[in-house]
């Protein structure tokens, strides 16, 4: 991640020079911004990238963009927002009630995207996330609700949208549709359907020829070649359907383990480079990718993976700004978040030490304690697996007589949820960390801007104005 954070930071040095050269000229002109980039973090607050910035030992490193605002996030009735209206406001520019996607209050009106007004104006538009095609962040971009629940609805809206060059990332969430007949409709309606599995191949291709040993000789043929499937020109839907964790991605902390559970699967950062290699060949894209799941991670008050999960955005962006330095007049790159979740506090005296040694998500340990449960496995396979897992035991933060003792009592009483809340309880006690909630917050959140444009994004402003800068972008 170092070399990463050098590259970029290099780049925004070329950029900063420039900008200055401009600045000398009587009436400088503008480039146009033909290339946009709107990276989402979902739930994103100011305490997790704090969090992220201790646990990583770096500052994420979006946080050192040129220009940042605070975007105010509250919902047409001034409440918390929910992911909808979020998406909404930010997409369409107008605020809305919660659940509503791309639809005002009443559910009566319909609302254009910023996406779907900038493909009219000829630009080519991708949309990607770690969370299924159709929750309501992604479906924000190429659709219309009255609930974000109506999965199905928002499914067939998906492959239906005709002005889409790629969408990628999880799989469908679907209440009564099939997955097999969805993507049977998607491949008649013209869309090229990749299993994400086959970006993971080229992309082991590529690092193989990308090693740190400089005379390593470089694999024949793979270089910036595009993928063979996008040789054709319909749309591409990348998804993890299939062999895959669908219809969420895998937590990036346990994607990072995946070797160890036999199996690999793709990150944010691959379908993003992917993606950029599909639209580049076009004249101007708008790629939005969203890291959905530092809100779900936050929602059950896990902050290590949280944590992984602003690292995994991270990783994409800096994608993103490896294009920047390819197009560095012409290049806008923003990170925000859609609105805080989980009301992160970390008071004096907190300690990040316990979460190091995490080695799996709360949702991955939920499933081990449940399997624990249902084999009747005695207690020292319960301490084991909280041990390798939760890094709670000698390899990580040794528990305490008493602490061991609750736990297996907890253990003893069989009840999965009371399992849960005695090892959250501890490890919260431990690393000193607290939420004020289990949901979203009023806080609001951080705009990180760098590139052509990047000036728009200071100051204080409503998340409507994201629309506003979109639109205007035509
Ligand atoms: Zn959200």
């Amino acid at each position: 991640m170092n070399k990463k954070r050098i590259a970029w930071t290099a780049a925004v040095c070329v950029f900063a020079a420039g900008a200055g050269l401009l600045a000398a000229h009587v009436h400088p002109v503008r480039p146009k911004t033909k290339y946009v980039f709107l990276f989402i973090g979902d739930g994103m607050g100011n305490g997790v990238t704090k969090a992220a910035e201790k646990l990583l030992d770096h500052r994420p490193s979006f946080q050192e963009f040129p220009v940042t605002g605070f975007m105010d996030t509250d919902n047409v009735y001034g409440e918390v927002t929910d992911s909808a209206a979020a998406i909404t406001a930010m997409i369409c520019g107008h605020k809305t009630k919660n659940g509503r996607i791309g639809m005002d209050r009443e559910g009566t009106t319909g609302w254009e995207s910023a996406a779907i007004l900038l493909e009219e104006a000829g630009w080519a538009v991708g949309v990607l996330s770690t969370a299924p095609l159709n929750h309501a962040t992604p479906a924000g971009f190429y659709a219309e609700a009255k609930d974000r629940a109506e999965y199905d609805s928002l499914a067939g809206q998906a492959i239906r949208s005709d002005f889409l060059d790629v969408l990628g990332g999880g799989g469908f969430l679907l209440e009564d549709m099939e997955s097999a007949a969805l993507l049977e409709e998607a491949g008649k309606r013209g869309w090229i359907i990749v299993d994400a599995a086959e970006i993971l191949d080229e992309g082991e291709a590529e690092e193989t020829g990308d090693g740190e040993m400089p005379d390593e000789a470089e694999e024949p043929g793979t270089g910036d070649m595009p993928a063979e499937t996008d040789a054709d020109d319909g749309p591409m839907l990348v998804t993890c359907e299939g062999e895959y964790s669908a219809p969420f991605m895998e937590y990036e902390i346990d994607r990072l383990r995946m070797e160890e559970y036999g199996t690999e699967t793709v990150s944010l950062a691959d379908i993003t480079r992917e993606a950029i290699g599909i639209l580049e060949k076009k004249e101007r894209f708008f790629l939005a990718a969203e890291s959905a799941m530092i809100d779900s991670a936050l929602h059950q008050g896990d902050l290590a993976s949280a944590v992984y999960e602003v690292a995994a955005l991270e990783d994409a962006v800096a994608e993103a700004v490896e294009f920047y330095r390819r197009h560095p007049e012409e290049t806008l790159i923003i990170v925000l978040a859609d609105h805080e979740t989980g009301g992160v506090t970390l008071p004096a005296g907190y300690d990040l030490a316990p979460l190091e040694t995490q080695r799996a998500s709360w949702s991955r340990v939920d499933g081990y304690i449940r399997e624990l449960l249902e084999e009747n496995a005695d207690e020292q396979e319960f301490l084991d697996m909280i041990d390798h897992y939760l890094g709670l035991g000698s390899s990580g933060t040794l528990l305490l007589e008493e602490e061991e003792k609750e736990l297996l009592e907890a253990y003893r009483a069989g009840e999965k949820s009371e399992i849960r809340d005695a090892l959250f309880a501890i490890l919260q006690k431990k690393a000193d960390i607290s939420f004020s909630t289990d949901g979203h917050t009023a806080g609001p959140v951080t705009v990180y801007a760098f590139g052509n444009g990047q000036q728009e994004f200071s100051g204080c402003f409503d998340n409507t104005e994201i629309f506003r800068i979109l639109s205007e972008l035509q």
